[in-house]
């Protein structure tokens, strides 16, 4: 059976629900490895330890902020463990190293996988997730990206021995390159839009006032996602954008707010167990896919919804 590796720039105490999703999807593969780019905790370890990967292998991060050194590292790996798939994330970061990896390695690389079988036959979405069409490498490592929330977390192993290596790496960039001042973002106190048990988005139909939606969001004590319409408007800021260009979301509960439903959002959030629809257009396509419909003024709506919920 291939051999697979799994590829992450840092991993904090608490992997991510993705990451949980990737490392999962590893265990199904012979001898799964994990190359890190920054330094791993012993808590990190004993997580990871119970999805049956047999090796660690560490790159403590060198302050570098840039693809290269994950490229290094990853470089590095895949020569060390002779993997036959590497897996990351399908965010930009991650696609830009698959990318650039393949092209280093002459390997193959694979976007939006929503499953990759043992057999190295990956199923991707295609046109926002109308279809689902399955490629396969024709030489070299194969390397793939995969949409979060396409896989279920299921850690198989009950806390096995990880053989931790480090990989002794020089950046190519560290030389060249000078951090001189770094900003951090305001922290929110809100979930992360892609682990959300509740997502409320918002659309052009917020008409430029987000504060209905983040309202009901905290009342439910969910994540705020936004259409396209309201991210190229800067009403919101484009991390926040769920579909085809944006975040994949598959909550509990999605509640849509002035959303039409366009199929490139729809492929971000149609995979919801529970969606909920306010729209005043009762025409609007969203209702096609919701399992309750409201029509009519989100300004009106949202509100009540949010005090409801609060009276309660
Ligand atoms: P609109 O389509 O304008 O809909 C607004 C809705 O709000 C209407 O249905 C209206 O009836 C309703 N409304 C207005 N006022 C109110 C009110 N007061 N109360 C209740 N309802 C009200 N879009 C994405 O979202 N994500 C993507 O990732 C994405 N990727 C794309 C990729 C490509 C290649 C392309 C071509 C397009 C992509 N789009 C994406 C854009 C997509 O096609 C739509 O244009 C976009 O989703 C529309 O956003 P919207 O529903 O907010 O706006």
């Amino acid at each position: 059976m291939p051999s697979a590796l799994v590829f992450f720039n840092e991993l904090s105490d608490v992997p991510s629900k993705a990451q949980r999703e990737l490392l999962t999807l590893a265990s199904r593969f012979d001898q799964s490895t994990l190359a890190v780019a920054s330094e791993v905790s012993q808590d990190a370890q004993n997580v990871v330890a119970n999805y049956g990967l047999s090796k660690l292998l560490v790159a403590p991060s060198q302050g570098d902020i840039f693809v290269d050194h994950a490229l290094s590292v990853l470089e590095a790996a895949v020569k060390q463990s002779a993997s036959d798939v590497v897996l990351v994330a399908n965010d930009n970061f991650n696609r830009e190293v698959a990318a650039r990896m393949a092209v280093r390695l002459d390997g193959a690389v694979i976007t939006d996988a929503i499953d990759v079988a043992t057999d190295l036959v990956v199923t991707k979405d295609e046109l926002a997730g109308s279809y689902s069409a399955q490629a396969q490498s024709t030489g070299g490592t194969l390397f793939v990206s995969v949409k979060p929330n396409s896989i279920d977390d299921d850690p198989q192993s009950s806390g096995q021995q990880l053989e931790v290596q480090n990989l002794a790496i020089q950046s190519a960039t560290a030389a060249q390159v000078r951090v001189v001042a770094t900003e951090a973002k305001a922290v929110s106190d809100r979930p992360k839009l892609t682990e959300a048990r509740v997502v409320v988005a918002g659309g052009r139909g917020v008409n430029g006032d987000f504060g209905p939606v983040e309202d009901l969001a905290d009342a439910l004590a969910g994540a705020v996602g936004a259409s396209r319409a309201a991210t190229d408007a800067g009403w919101i800021t484009h991390d926040a954008q769920i579909g085809q260009t944006g975040v994949t979301v598959s909550p509990q509960l999605f509640i849509s707010a002035g959303i039409s439903g366009a199929i490139q959002q729809k492929a971000g959030m149609q995979t919801s167990k529970c969606i909920v629809a306010i729209n005043k257009d009762v025409d609007a396509p969203v209702f096609e896919i919701a399992d309750f419909g409201i029509v009519g003024d989100l300004s009106k709506v949202l509100p009540q919804a949010a005090e409801e919920i609060r009276r309660r």
